[in-house]
């Protein structure tokens, strides 16, 4: 019988943490290579997520227990794939894992943190406020071990961080160090990253301090987040009791993302209710192309919809300015149906940014095609090579579970068709 070979993952968001779980508790064994220091990926920089609007964790807490309860998933985290070559059943793969300068005596007590001197921009909460070099990344994350940033810490001429560690935690002469394996099959997982709304001039991101990515507001909103879940304005930490979200903040335009993101208008909806939630008298106004809520999200668009507080305005924005003394932002868009021109002032101001594949500006080194906008060609890829999810196409979590769940039966039959 043929020998049953690993299968690795590369990307630990839920996408291919659902494939290497699938995997290994069909049997197989799985590794998972994750560029970040920890696992989860995207969905846990989320406040909420649809369909139940539960908090990350609650998804994934109980993928974190079952990997721990099966020693057949591994995983390397600050670490990437470098080479891969061969054939299904029999792949050869180099990683190359950065040092993360912080060993498994770590106990997550923040004493390198509170005395690290350097202050860097968080890019967890994307640079809505600040974190020291010794860090984590938030404080659900997995593993929970802490990390010093080597491109800002200052290294053993400060130290401060080793003196106050008592675990014996942290060794700054920690070396990248290379793994060589051998695979079965492999499984593409590396997500997505959000467009870059500063391309977008007449919206004025990274212009104007109260327009804010979608992202960024899921971070604001999040109880984990820059300001502990309240929703403030960035500028002055004013509460925000009315906001506007611009829909297609990119997306469905030739120049930019040609494609739909697919989750946006879902996102906005629920951000809305983020708002509506946290200040009963707040209102929110979605400036839309068309709403599009696939499936069974349709009754979660209506339910929305039918708060008087909550308006919907079919029209594309035209422009975005703002106020210099009190920091407002006035949106000016056409109202399609009501045939008029609006020009309202708003506290704050959230692009709904679409998903970009993260293989459109970093590629997996092996032989594959992608689309001009940087989706993975999924007949492009060899025999016991698969991709999942956001890379070939904009998807939500309950898709790319489900894709992942698919593709680990793939890989697992690819595994035991070793040489
Ligand atoms: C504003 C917004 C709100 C959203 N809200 C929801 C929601 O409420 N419900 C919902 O279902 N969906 C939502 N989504 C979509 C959801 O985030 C995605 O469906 C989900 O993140 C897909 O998971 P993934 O594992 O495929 O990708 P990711 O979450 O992007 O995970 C990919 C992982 O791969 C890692 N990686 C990347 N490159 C490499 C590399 N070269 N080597 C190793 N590792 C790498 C990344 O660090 C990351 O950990 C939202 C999206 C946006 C933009």
């Amino acid at each position: 019988m043929a020998e049953n070979k690993k299968v690795l993952i590369i990307g630990g968001g839920m996408s291919g943490l659902t494939a290497a779980i699938e995997a290994a508790e069909a049997g197989n064994n799985a590794v998972i290579v994750e560029k970040t220091p920890f696992l989860g990926g995207r969905v846990a920089q989320l406040n909420k997520y649809f369909p139940k609007l539960c908090p990350p964790n609650c998804g994934l807490e109980i993928n974190f227990k079952r990997m721990k309860n099966n020693a057949d998933v591994t995983f390397y985290t600050l670490a990437e794939v470098e080479k891969i070559s061969g054939e299904e059943g029999n792949y050869d793969v180099t990683i190359k894992v950065k040092p993360r300068y912080v060993n498994d005596k770590c106990v997550g007590c923040n004493a390198c943190s509170e005395a690290c001197p350097v202050e860097m921009p968080n890019e967890f909460n994307f640079g809505l406020d600040k974190t020291k070099a010794a860090y984590i990344a938030h404080n659900q994350a997995f593993p929970f071990t802490y990390v010093i940033d080597d491109r800002h810490c200052k290294g053993a001429s400060c130290a401060k961080c080793v003196d106050a560690c008592k675990y014996d935690a942290i060794k700054l002469d920690m070396k990248p160090e290379t793994v060589n394996l051998n695979v079965g099959a492999i499984v593409l997982a590396t997500g997505w990253d959000l467009y870059d709304t500063s391309r977008l001039d007449i919206l004025g991101a990274g212009k104007i301090q109260n327009v804010v990515t979608n992202m960024q507001m899921e971070r604001i909103a999040s109880p984990n987040g820059p300001t502990a879940g309240k929703i403030l304005r960035p500028s002055d930490g004013k509460e925000v009791k009315n906001i506007a979200f611009v829909q297609c903040a990119g997306s469905r335009d030739e120049n930019h993302l040609p494609y739909c993101s697919f989750i946006c208008c879902m996102a906005s909806l629920k951000q809305a209710t983020y708002l509506r939630e946290q200040y009963p008298d707040s209102k929110a106004q979605i400036f839309y192309i068309d709403i599009r809520t696939p499936g069974r999200y349709e009754q979660f668009y209506w339910k929305v919809k039918d708060d008087p507080n909550v308006t919907l305005t079919k029209g594309k924005v035209a422009k975005i300015t703002e106020d210099p003394s009190t920091k407002d932002v006035t949106v000016e868009a056409e109202d399609i149906i009501a045939g008029k021109k609006i020009k309202a002032k708003f506290d704050m101001v959230v692009l709904a940014a679409g998903m970009v594949p993260s293989t459109k500006n970093s590629k997996i080194s092996d032989d594959i095609s992608y689309t001009p906008d940087g989706f993975v060609v999924p007949s492009s890829l060899k025999k016991g090579i698969y991709a999942v999810g956001t890379l070939k196409s904009p998807v939500d979590v309950a898709k790319s579970v489900q894709d992942a769940t698919g593709v680990a039966i793939k890989s697992i039959q690819s595994a035991r068709r070793s040489k």
